[in-house]
């Protein structure tokens, strides 16, 4: 408990850092160096730092802590996926997802501990939001995915996808703060490139982004462009309605130049039918744009299921037909419950 009472460190900027080494009367470069160790070597505690000196560690230990998370559970599926189980330093449990493909491997990392919005196939929904995770929480999640590609695979981390539990778009600033570290050439230094942000659809938030001319990618969860059936689905929808969403996106492309992928499931007697594909692909030409059909993960014996195939070809048809590009996503982890949807913290329930 100790060790919460003390500072975090990495919540310090080099400027503040700076400024705490000349108040001690040491030299302000030995900020930089301590930064270094923290953000681009990822160390986990104070004793490692080889190049201060014994009486600057001490002293160091003394005001702040690193509040490192942990991986208190890693569960491995059969198709090799990995989910991490990551316990915060207030003892509360997010998930993050190592996946392999045979061209990249990425990690799915979560922004909050559990989710204020309640679209209601989602086993993360369930959970109701407890808080944001922190900029250094949400960067740790890579680090230990970074790690574990190099240990499992003898691979390097190719992408980060913010796809696990929460809203990013409603942890804004940490979630930038976090991508800052993942990206600097002072940080983990990944291409910008390599990152998705998905996010349900929060205008707003959009709009933000754009503005800020962010260099990653956007997702955006549609699972319908009709108002009244993505309304049922994503609560969120009904003020933040389709319409919304397409002059928010056009004014996204004018200030990026970026594609956004669209996030789609098809479920049966929902969507399933060519009125939805039908608008689907109308939403598609509103700016450039793909489309991921990803599979439905069952969360509980419900009203949702799977759509049959040909419904899904149907779709694949009416889109090819119109020159939308669009993907079916193969279900990765779902023997462990790692899959889209399924983050739910669900060992410790059992
Ligand atoms: N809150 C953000 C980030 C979560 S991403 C967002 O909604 O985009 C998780 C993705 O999985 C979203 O596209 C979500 O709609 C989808 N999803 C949720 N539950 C699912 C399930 N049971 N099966 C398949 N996909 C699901």
């Amino acid at each position: 408990m100790e060790q919460v009472k003390r500072r975090d460190v990495r919540k310090l900027s080099l400027e503040e850092l700076e400024l705490f080494f000349l108040e001690k009367g040491e030299k302000k470069f030995r900020a930089r160096q301590v930064y270094d160790w923290l953000w681009n070597k990822t160390l986990k505690n104070f004793d490692d730092m080889s190049n201060i000196s014994l009486a600057t560690r001490e002293m160091l230990k003394a005001h702040f802590s690193i509040n490192h998370i942990q991986v208190d559970q890693m569960h491995r599926s059969q198709d090799g996926t990995i989910k991490n189980a990551v316990k915060l330093y207030d003892g509360k449990i997010v998930e993050s997802v190592l996946i392999p493909t045979p061209k990249r491997i990425t990690a799915c990392v979560s922004s909050q501990v559990g989710c204020s919005l309640d679209c209601n196939f989602c086993a993360t929904a369930r959970l109701k939001r407890m808080r944001n995770l922190h900029p250094d929480e949400i960067f740790d999640q890579v680090v230990a995915i970074r790690d574990e590609a190099m240990e499992y695979f003898d691979r390097p981390l190719t992408n980060i996808v913010f796809m696990g539990m929460g809203e990013p778009l409603l942890n804004y600033a940490n979630v930038i703060q976090a991508i800052d570290k993942i990206t600097s050439p002072e940080g983990l230094g990944l291409s910008p490139k390599r990152i998705t942000l998905s996010t349900v659809g929060v205008c707003k938030m959009i709009r933000k982004l754009a503005e800020d001319e962010v260099k990653f990618n956007l997702a955006v969860s549609l699972h319908s462009a009709i108002n009244e059936t993505r309304s049922r689905l994503m609560p969120i929808n009904d003020t933040n309605p389709v319409e919304d969403l397409a002059e928010v996106l056009k004014f996204w492309y004018q200030k990026t130049q970026k594609k956004v992928t669209y996030e789609y499931v098809i479920w049966k007697g929902i969507n399933d039918d060519i009125r939805h594909a039908k608008a689907l692909s109308k939403f598609c030409k509103v700016i450039p744009s793909k489309v991921n059909i990803i599979q439905y993960n069952p969360i509980d014996e419900g009203e949702y299921q799977q759509a049959d195939p040909e419904n899904v070809q149907m779709y694949i048809n009416v889109l090819e037909q119109e020159g939308v590009v669009a993907k079916v996503r193969k279900s990765r982890g779902q023997d462990i419950d790692a899959a889209c949807g399924q983050l739910a913290n669900k060992h410790l329930q059992e």
